[in-house]
């Protein structure tokens, strides 16, 4: 028995310099060791968000730090703009309609990323629109959106609109710049890039959307309690102590390794994976290689062959575990995490263990993907 392959697109495998930190004795959140710890993470969590302002750290799933993003700068009513990139846009957006909020949907095609040239199109037809919503990294189909050509977009339509970003499955793992994209609130969660447990959820925000403050009820999501007592390194509630100590790690390693290899590392990974995919006659989800994730990569099935059956059998023979297909791509895809805590011998496992367990389902695959990706990889050094 050696250790289980966890290359879902997150969680992710947790190194054990950040196991070991959350090991450490519980100490009181109202002293001065706790406000020293919240103070350093505060300020060591801005440079991965790419920006200077504050960053809220809640005790959340992403899914609450989603909610926070909707419910701090908006009102109930109001018209925000999204696309239909995948199975988290459309979670998001449902959450938007549960909440009150109009949502203008671009339809799409689950292989693309946010269309700019439709945000224009929308913007320029409504100015009311309160805020356009954006999944930098869609989870469910390894597809990244160019959050930079959507930030010209608002601008060439002169519009006052927000931006809104989830970068729960980029954060950590693939170029991103909260401040320099003019993006308003960046949503992040713990369980991914920044190799954590699940746990905690994040909301960088921009001087507008402090200034902004929709209308929304809201208490244990408001910022500005939060904000006020970060201030002195607190928090209006119990904070989760131990997850914060894994995060000082995690942050740490992150700024060891430098985040512009972090993002090589990634980039590299996700091309050798793509080249495997290809070589074993298969094809990846993505259908723009603008936008190709470097956190996760969807590889569609043959018809007639079921994802989940080679899911199932790749984890009772190698004791990995492959993402599933989401939403209306349940059977369709698998999908192969490559972040985090990930070198070039992990993605050598994974893709062995990929590649046996589509030879052993019946899938008619050409040998040597596997090779193939490591020949690159080799020779990339
Ligand atoms: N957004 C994206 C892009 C995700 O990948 C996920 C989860 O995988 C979520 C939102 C929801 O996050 P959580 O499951 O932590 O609530």
């Amino acid at each position: 028995m050696g250790r289980h392959f966890l290359q879902i697109p997150g969680p992710t495998n947790v190194p054990d310099r950040v196991l070991q930190a959350t090991a450490r004795p519980t100490i009181d959140h109202r002293g001065p060791e706790f406000a020293r710890l919240a103070l350093e993470i505060l300020e060591r969590l801005r440079p991965v968000f790419r920006t200077t302002g504050p960053v809220i750290v809640y005790p959340s799933s992403g899914t609450g730090a989603w909610e926070a993003a909707l419910v701090n700068t908006l009102s109930p009513g109001d018209r925000v703009l999204a696309f239909e990139t995948g199975h988290f846009s459309t979670l998001w957006c449902d959450m938007a309609r549960r909440l009150g909020l109009e949502v203008e949907l671009v339809p799409g095609d689950w292989r693309h990323g946010a269309d700019p040239d439709a945000a224009a199109e929308r913007l320029a037809a409504d100015p009311s629109i309160a805020a356009v919503m954006v999944v930098h990294n869609e989870t469910s189909t390894g597809v990244r959106s160019r959050v930079p050509e959507i930030r010209a977009a608002i601008d060439r339509a002169g519009h006052s609109a927000l931006l809104l970003v989830d970068t729960i499955s980029s954060l950590g793992s693939m170029d991103y710049r909260h401040d320099e994209w003019g993006v308003d609130v960046t949503v992040g969660c713990s369980q991914k890039g920044l190799m954590l447990p699940p746990g905690l959820g994040f909301n960088a925000v921009s001087g507008k959307a402090l200034a902004h403050r929709g209308g929304f009820p809201r208490s244990y999501w408001d910022w500005e309690p939060i904000v006020a007592a970060n201030e002195r390194g607190f928090y209006p509630y119990t904070p989760p102590t131990n997850l914060l100590y894994g995060l000082r790690e995690a942050l740490a390693m992150l700024a060891e390794e430098g985040l512009p290899e972090v993002f090589a590392r990634h980039d590299r990974h996700a091309e050798a994976t793509r080249r495997a995919v290809r070589a074993w006659g298969l094809d990846v989800l993505c259908a723009d290689e603008r936008e190709y994730s470097s956190s996760l990569t969807a590889v569609v099935m043959p018809p007639g062959h079921d994802a989940d059956e080679v899911r199932r059998l790749i984890l009772e023979r190698f004791d990995m575990s492959l993402g599933t297909g989401l939403g209306r791509l349940a059977d369709k895809v698998f999908r192969i995490g490559h972040l985090g805590h990930f070198n070039d011998l992990s993605l050598a496992g994974t893709l062995g263990g990929v590649e046996m367990g589509l030879a052993a389902a019946g899938v008619p695959i050409k040998p040597g993907g596997a090779g193939a990706a490591l020949s690159w990889l080799g020779r990339r050094g």
